[in-house]
């Protein structure tokens, strides 16, 4: 696994080759950030070097939210970006395959039979595999935030990332498995906060402000990258 570097919000990959003399930065399709690094390159070092580079990133950060398109329905083809929890998986669509889908390392292969049901195949599998982690972050969360939930549900909440029910239930739509974890803990946070406070008022972002210094930034972060995830239909964060 690559190590990542957080700086303002912005999650960079790095990745170490002893082969590599120099730093570089590249912006993936899917608007990911790598850092190219030498083996030897210390983390702090790095990390200045990136923040110069800040500019850059948002500069062809923007280029690419200008060109993306939007409103196209998702796409289910062989090279196709899946992302899980900050990593990007590719999607192969396998003629020869039993299983409708199957995760295979750093791919998913889907049985070409199974095309038109691949968006609940990949909701079922999130759900399955993501769940404990979710709950672990929410516990992760819980002292800070001051408040714990008294239930997770993890399901299809269409456009809607996260949601609060009377009661201390709090339901997560299956989508935010695709986030980055800095912005997978954006949504949490928001919604742990509203057990303590349903409003969006002053006391609500007071009290994320304290859990989260940062949030605004993340807030900022998720609204601009919705697009980029499987959910063309969503893109406002949380409400
Ligand atoms: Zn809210």
């Amino acid at each position: 696994m690559n190590d990542t570097l957080t700086v303002e919000g912005l999650d960079f990959e790095i990745r170490r080759s002893s082969r590599r003399k120099t730093l570089g930065l590249t912006v993936g399709r899917a608007s990911e950030l790598i850092v190219h690094a030498p083996e030897v390159t210390a983390t702090g070092e790095l990390e200045r070097w990136v923040r110069r580079k800040l500019l850059w990133v948002h500069r062809k950060l923007a280029l690419k939210r200008e060109s993306a398109p939007r409103e196209t329905p998702p796409e289910f083809v062989s090279g196709q970006v899946i992302h899980f929890l900050g990593r990007s998986y590719r999607l192969k669509v396998k003629t020869a395959q039993n299983e409708p889908l199957v995760y295979a390392g750093d791919e998913f292969h889907l049985s070409r039979s199974h095309e038109a049901d691949a968006e609940s195949l990949f909701q079922a599998w999130f759900t399955h595999e993501g769940t404990d982690w979710l709950a672990r972050r929410v516990a992760y969360w819980a002292p800070r935030v001051g408040a714990t939930p008294k239930r997770i549900v993890v399901g299809n909440l269409g456009f809607r990332w996260g949601s609060c029910s009377k009661g201390g239930r709090l339901n997560f739509n299956w989508r935010v498995l695709q986030l980055p974890v800095g912005l997978a803990d954006y949504v949490l946070v928001h919604e742990m906060i509203h057990l303590r406070e349903r409003h969006h008022g002053p006391a609500f972002w007071e009290m994320f402000g304290r859990a989260m210094p940062d949030y605004k930034q993340r807030q900022e972060r998720l609204r601009l990258r919705a697009g980029d995830f499987l959910v063309f239909d969503m893109v406002k964060p949380a409400a």
